[in-house]
């Protein structure tokens, strides 16, 4: 089956880019046109520097166009439990990625980028069905206020829910999307300042020259913008970031309105937004599923999207029929803080956003810039 979010006017409408059929020569290629992709492409050129960006398939094929479109500001982990393991930088992490979804909105209008606001609820919507989920569900709420002291003493905006999905707390200032037609709004923006090419899957990285099957790009300043799959690109990463699948699904409508903005719950395990036609986009499961998803494979599978499909149900309070089931690849660090690195002369790679890149991997791109142009440190919220 295909991608929900593909569906959307904008998305079917892609005219497609290239592929690459000679040598070029540039100030800086970017390889992988994802979200923080593009956002390294936007700050080079904006910076006057020639550049070329190299996708191996469609921008926005991979993670960055099949997510569950949540932009969350903050780490991967909640806030509370992110100052405790990785101090302070996280708060700092935490406001840039709130300028981020301005930053984004500003570029792509809020037809796109959606300031709903978010709700984490302790728990999944309707009633918990044994004890475990019981007790699972006040620890969940307790944690949520743990998270609200933090909020609160940082002048971050948080507010208490408690409504027909269940309790927990409101952000009022995350937001939601449609990830493939912010990719594609992005390179459509970019496309008349760049050499940005499809199909052209980068088969070799050196100092100085990206190799693919049918041409090149030699270029001074190279950025690996891949968040799953790092490793396969840069082999040498391979004990620093790991590959995971994550899965989602999208329905066909029910009754509009009931998400009002995108809802996580269970810790943030299970997720899904619905959008104005109600139909609904849905995900989760990675902690009932962890050894069978570290793979690189991308195929659906039955028992996690048998787990999703019980979500959905849940979310959407009545039952559900699926349209479209889907996967996609993401990187994971040991350390928990997104990766960039430089990691041969002129060759920085960034990635393993830890299942939450939609807003860090474009900081990561322009951190990424700054250390390749500038030789600036990385901020502590990444780790090197
Ligand atoms: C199901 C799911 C739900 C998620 N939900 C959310 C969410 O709601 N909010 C959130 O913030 N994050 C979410 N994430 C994580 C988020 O999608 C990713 O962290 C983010 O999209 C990474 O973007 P990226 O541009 O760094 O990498 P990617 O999207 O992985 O893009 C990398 C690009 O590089 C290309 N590429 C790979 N290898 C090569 C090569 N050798 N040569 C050339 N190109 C190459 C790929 O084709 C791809 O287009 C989710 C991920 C998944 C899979």
């Amino acid at each position: 089956m295909t991608v929900g979010w593909d569906a959307d006017p904008v998305v079917t409408a892609w005219p497609g880019l290239p592929r690459i059929d000679r040598t070029l020569i540039a100030d800086a290629c970017v390889v992988g046109l994802g979200g923080s992709g593009l956002a390294a492409v936007a700050e080079l050129v904006d910076r006057g520097l020639s550049v070329v960006g190299l996708d191996a398939g469609r921008v926005g094929a991979g993670a960055a166009g099949r997510n569950g479109g949540f932009l969350l500001a903050g780490p991967s982990a909640f806030l509370h439990r992110a100052v405790d393991i990785w101090g302070s930088s996280s708060i700092d992490l935490y406001r840039a990625t709130l300028a981020e979804i301005d930053r984004l909105e500003a570029l792509l209008g809020p037809h796109v980028i959606r300031r709903s606001g978010s709700i984490r609820l302790a728990g999944l919507p309707g009633e918990p069905v044994n004890d475990a989920q019981i007790t699972d569900r006040e620890a969940d709420l307790a944690d949520c206020a743990r998270l609200t002291a933090v909020l609160r003493a940082n002048c971050i905006a948080v507010e208490d829910y408690d409504g027909n999905l269940g309790r927990g707390i409101f952000l009022p200032d995350d937001a939601a999307m449609n990830p493939a037609r912010r990719s594609l709004g992005l390179a459509a923006a970019l496309a008349p300042r760049a050499a940005l090419y499809e199909h052209s899957p980068a088969v070799r990285i050196d100092s100085g020259t990206v190799h693919t099957e049918s041409g090149q790009v030699c270029a001074p300043v190279i950025l690996v913008a891949i968040d799953g799959k790092l490793e396969l690109a840069l082999p040498e990463l391979g004990g620093r970031v790991r590959t995971a699948r994550l899965q989602m699904l999208s329905t066909q409508p029910v009754s509009p309105g009931r998400l009002p903005c995108p809802v996580y719950c269970r810790w943030g395990y299970d997720y899904a937004q619905q959008d104005v036609d109600g139909r609904m986009f849905v995900g989760g499961g990675r902690d009932r599923f962890i050894d069978s998803e570290w793979t690189t494979d991308t195929a659906p599978t039955h028992d996690v999207q048998r787990y999703i499909e019980d979500v959905a149900h849940r979310m959407a309070g009545e039952p559900v029929t699926v349209s479209n089931r889907w996967a996609a690849s993401v990187g994971y660090t040991d350390d928990g803080r997104p990766l960039c690195s430089e990691v041969a002369k002129g060759v920085v790679a960034f990635g393993g956003y830890n299942g939450t890149g939609n807003l860090v991997g474009p900081l990561a791109a322009r951190a990424a810039v700054a250390l390749a142009l500038d030789g600036l440190a990385i901020p502590d919220y990444f780790c090197d």
